[in-house]
């Protein structure tokens, strides 16, 4: 009895569609008990939004929940089977080491994903251990907040619980489940998987679920499917630029880690770039650079070529037709991500409306900033503070022309000085989750001490406040002679 209203009161409202899907999309799996849940960090924001009780969660029947080892009444467990290509390459994937508990309707009447990571071994672990790391946890946990308060789509982080098991990677670390909120956890993966292994038939009862639970305006459309792929595409194309407009590599693009929702998913090696360079690369397994800063928009047109085959015998009956209908659906993404990218460096400039020369401009001002290893959010940073004297190039001549451009655009526009301002104070962010700063934070944490992370994490929640106390984390790294690395979430 005791139990059930504790569960109760924690304010689940479980509604699984996901389950309810046929069988060939998922195995039903309970999370593998672990031996001594331990709430290391609880999203008491997010959960309020959520609808939960964040004083009940928080306490030792929440670790415990978070760590799988009981479970709320009403939770549908289970592992989701996708497919992918991983660095080019297609392959069986699958939930190897999370589980679906089932999906919240929230007051505001969304419905989302609640899945625990790290949460133990299922039939599609491969090799792997089903578990996870606190490090790698508290990473996905800070950045992925830390881009929800940029304004980024992602999926969020609600608690992060240590397991009292070791985890052994190259050394033993302390394992810990992650409890991540989606819109939902469909992938690119999971219509390749369809398309693959199911048939038509299968691949159209995802579509319409995806249809219905992302894109319903779409599904009157005269050929919802094709629907389906242009609006993925335009969500793609605002999400891509967005990481862009903040230097953010998310280091794994593969196709399993592409959600058709639109938000940023599976925070494995993902990093921001310091200096300003398309070339930028942290993952250390990304020797060839597939997916570099630069390299996201056409990356991620390809995964979205990859969506469209999968889509094809849903688009027509005839094959012909259906690529062709493809292909100039997919077409349209270079363009849609050029406009959302251009949009968002002219507000980052403090620029209304177009001027034809505004992209060159924009591009020569990127093209000095790489030749001077400019920091990327620190010279919009100086721009947005006016003080353009605090930037590396500031002194030479093609930086000179370059102001006096920017200087007489601004002045020919209507806006005033202030809106022009304004506008770059809500573009520009004063801080992102450095690296340094948020392995300094992590390695606190691994030792015990949140208060680095708990420090860190409220100044990332605001990262267009311009506070005093952002200015202990604007500097870029020190020089180091190790570029820095990052390295799958495991
Ligand atoms: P990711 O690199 O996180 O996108 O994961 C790629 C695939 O590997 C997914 O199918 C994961 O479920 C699986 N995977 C990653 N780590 C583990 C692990 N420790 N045990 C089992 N499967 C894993
Ligand atoms: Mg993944």
């Amino acid at each position: 009895m005791a139990e059930t209203l504790t569960q109760a009161k924690m304010g689940w409202n479980w509604d699984n569609s996901y389950a309810r899907l046929p069988a060939f999309f998922y195995t039903r799996q309970e999370p593998v008990p672990v031996r001594a849940p331990k709430m290391v960090i609880l999203n008491r924001s997010l959960a309020n939004t959520l609808g939960l009780d964040a004083d009940a969660l928080d306490s030792e029947a929440g670790a415990e929940l978070f760590a799988g080892n009981r479970l709320p009444e009403g939770a549908a467990p289970l592992a989701q089977a996708y497919a992918g290509h991983q660095f080019g390459h297609f392959t069986m994937l699958g939930d190897g080491r999370a589980i679906l508990l089932g999906e919240q309707l929230t007051p505001q009447g969304e419905r989302v994903d609640i899945q625990l990571k790290g949460s133990g071994r299922t039939p599609y672990s491969r090799g792997g251990d089903g578990r996870a790391a606190l490090g790698p946890m508290l990473r996905e946990y800070i950045v992925s907040e830390a881009m929800h308060a940029l304004g980024i789509p992602t999926t969020r982080s609600l608690a992060v619980v240590t397991t009292g098991q070791g985890v052994i990677r190259e050394e033993t670390l302390a394992g810990a489940v992650l409890t991540r909120v989606a819109a939902s956890h469909i992938r690119v993966g999971t219509f390749q998987y369809a398309a693959r292994w199911g048939g038509p038939a299968q691949l159209r009862i995802l579509a319409d679920y995806t249809l219905r639970r992302h894109y319903p305006e779409a599904l009157d459309a005269d050929n919802r499917y094709l629907a389906l792929l242009q609006h993925t595409i335009g969500r793609q194309a605002s999400l891509i630029a967005r990481w862009m407009h903040v230097g953010f590599i998310h280091g794994v693009m593969n196709t399993d880690n592409m959600a058709i929702s639109g938000e940023t998913i599976d925070y494995g090696p993902c990093a921001f770039m310091n200096e300003y360079d398309p070339a930028t690369v942290f993952s250390s397994i990304d020797t060839g650079g597939r997916y570099a800063y630069g390299n996201q928009p056409y990356i991620a047109a390809w995964n979205l070529a990859r969506f469209a085959e999968s889509l094809l015998p849903l688009l027509d009956d005839d094959e012909d037709r259906a690529i062709e209908m493809a292909e100039e659906v997919l077409s349209t993404f270079p363009g849609q991500f050029r406009r959302n990218w251009l949009d968002g460096m002219r507000a980052k400039l403090g620029l209304f409306g177009e001027e034809t020369e505004d992209e060159a401009r924009i591009e020569a001002l990127l093209s000095i900033m790489q030749q001077h290893r400019a920091d990327f959010t620190n010279t919009f940073r100086a721009l947005t503070l006016d003080r353009p004297e605090d930037v590396p190039m500031h002194g030479t001549s093609a930086f000179g022309d370059w102001l006096a451009w920017w200087q007489a655009r601004r002045h020919r526009q209507a806006e005033s000085d202030d809106a022009s301002r304004q506008r770059m104070r809500e573009h520009n962010p004063a801080i992102i989750p450095r690296n340094h700063q948020v392995e300094a934070a992590l390695a606190a944490a691994v030792r015990g001490d949140d208060s680095v992370m708990k420090r860190l994490l409220d100044v990332l929640a605001k990262p267009f406040a311009y506070t005093e106390d952002q200015a202990a984390y604007v500097a870029p790294p020190p020089p180091s002679d190790q570029p820095y690395r990052t390295f799958c979430g495991t």
